[in-house]
Order: structure tokens, then C-alpha cells, then sequence
């Protein structure tokens, strides 16, 4: 480890990385570092921001680098941010937030809809938040069956969702469903999100149906992870889609045509390479 500074010297390690703190935004400071005839350091960004006047002592700043602290900041190694969540990782200074950014074991952002919720956490605190603070229903096993909800969309005008908890396999999934109008057209989306890992969901598939009145529709896809922004998505066009007249063949001539979805969840199969040879 040569030059490392190591987690056993950890008041020097202390003081070392709160010097490596910018003095305007208190993030840790990637490089180039700033400083100014004083020696006051800051960071790129807050540099731009303060208008080339040291925040503490109202100096000109000019493009002074603070190599010394850029050059000893290359032999430090951290703790992950997200250690307390599970990641063994020790990184060095300048790759950590790259990492962190990435990171499998950064908490969930909560994924209700619409609302803004700023929970943050693991999976078991995302589970129990969603089924305590949000209400959110859940279903056992990988065959399940809902309902739609189509009434008083038109009344209001409005935007419905549901999120439906689906646990199987040991994992958690969310079923998202919603209602909304484009002009005078109601559309019904569904998709599934797996409340893991986006490597993690290649491992699954899943299939929604809704059918009535002799007809059915049936989506196969592969569920998302719900660290991908889960927002309105209808433009990705990966959920199972039911357009105005369409539901009104499936679920009835009613007003509040009445949907209900039936889906199953499965492991996927390990694809195996089907390379064949390309001189023939
Ligand atoms: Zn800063
Ligand atoms: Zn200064
Ligand atoms: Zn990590
Ligand atoms: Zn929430």
C-alpha cells in the first residue's frame, strides 16, 4: 500500500478528509481545487458560482490549484458512503464518487407516484414504508391478480395509480398501474418494477393479461429496476398499454370499463449463447 493513508491512522485520516471538504458546499472536492491567495480552498463548482471572490475572506480568487492537496488526496482510500448499508468497498479518493454514484448498496428512493415522498432506504425500510405509509397492498406468491382502477377518471380528470406489492422469490416487485387521459382518450398502463438491483432484473420475467368479453391482452416483458426513474413512462412504451376504445372491447361499454389484470412472474432462463458460424 506504499503512501496509502490507511483507516488505522484515523485522526489524521479525520482531519485529512475535512480538508478535502470545499468551504462552500462542504461536499468532498474532486479535482482541480481551487485556492486563493489566502489558501482558502473550494471546488470547481462553487468556484464558478462565487463570482471569483473567495466566500471567506473576499478575496480575488484568479486559477490558483491546490495541487499539494490534489496530489495528497490520490493516496487516499475511503469507506464507501453506503458502507452502513452493506458495501465492503474502500476506494480511493477520486474514483468514490463515481462509485457511490453506482453503488448497489445506495438506498431506494421511494417509488409511489406523484406524490413527493423523500423516503430513502433499504429494501426491508422501502417494503415496510410502502405498506405502512402508503397503504400499499401486498400480494404473495408469482401468480396474482387486481383490478384496474377506471372509476371517476373521467370525472376528475385525472391521474390514478395504484402500486401493489408482489412478493415472490424472495424478492420484492411492484406492479404500477395506471390511469390517465390523454385529451378525451383514458389510457391504462401496467409494468412491473423489481425493488433491486438493475442487474438484478434480467433474472426475471413477467406477464400481464387482461381480457373480457372473448378478447385479450397479453404483455411479456422483463421487469425494471426501481432505481430507473418510474415516473410517467409512456414514452419507453415497456408496460402493458390499453388505449380508449380498446378497454371498452375488454372491459365493457360502461363509462368505468371494468379491467382486471391477471400476471405471473418467472425466473429467466441463463441465455445461452447461440453464436453460429458466420462463413456459412
Ligand atoms: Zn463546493
Ligand atoms: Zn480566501
Ligand atoms: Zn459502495
Ligand atoms: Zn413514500
Amino acid at each position: 500500500m506504499g503512501n496509502h493513508v490507511v483507516p488505522g491512522d484515523l485522526h489524521s485520516l479525520t482531519i485529512f478528509e475535512e480538508l478535502l471538504k470545499c468551504s462552500v458546499c462542504f461536499e468532498h472536492m474532486n479535482r482541480p481545487i481551487y485556492q486563493c491567495h489566502n489558501g482558502h480552498t473550494l471546488c470547481s463548482g462553487c468556484k464558478a458560482r462565487v463570482l471569483n471572490k473567495c466566500p471567506s475572506c473576499r478575496h480575488q480568487l484568479g486559477d490558483i490549484r491546490c495541487l499539494a492537496l490534489e496530489k495528497m488526496a490520490e493516496s487516499l482510500q475511503l469507506h464507501c458512503r453506503y458502507e452502513e448499508f452493506g458495501c465492503p468497498e474502500i476506494i480511493p479518493y477520486y474514483t468514490k464518487l463515481m462509485h457511490e454514484d453506482s453503488c448497489n448498496f445506495r438506498p431506494y428512493s421511494c417509488p409511489w407516484p406523484q406524490l413527493p415522498c423523500s423516503a430513502v432506504g433499504d429494501i426491508p425500510f422501502l417494503v415496510s414504508h410502502l405498506t405502512d405509509c402508503h397503504k400499499a397492498v401486498m400480494l404473495y406468491g408469482c401468480k396474482f391478480k387486481l383490478e384496474f382502477l377506471t372509476e371517476d377518471l373521467y370525472k376528475y380528470q385525472s391521474y390514478k395509480w395504484d402500486v401493489t406489492i408482489i412478493n415472490c422469490f424472495d424478492k420484492h416487485f411492484c406492479l404500477h398501474a395506471e390511469a390517465f387521459l390523454i385529451g378525451s382518450t383514458p389510457v391504462y398502463m401496467a409494468f412491473l418494477s423489481l425493488i433491486g438491483n438493475q442487474a438484478e432484473t434480467g433474472n426475471y420475467s413477467y406477464s400481464l393479461e387482461i381480457g373480457g368479453n372473448g378478447r385479450k391482452l397479453t404483455f411479456e416483458g422483463i421487469p425494471r429496476s426501481i432505481r430507473e426513474s418510474e415516473r410517467r413512462s409512456l414514452e419507453s412504451a415497456d408496460s402493458l398499454i390499453v388505449l380508449g376504445s380498446m378497454a371498452h372491447s375488454l372491459g365493457g361499454e360502461t363509462r368505468e370499463p371494468k379491467l382486471e389484470i391477471t400476471g405471473r412472474i418467472w425466473k429467466s432462463q441463463i441465455p445461452v449463447c447461440t453464436c453460429v458460424d458466420k462463413t456459412g
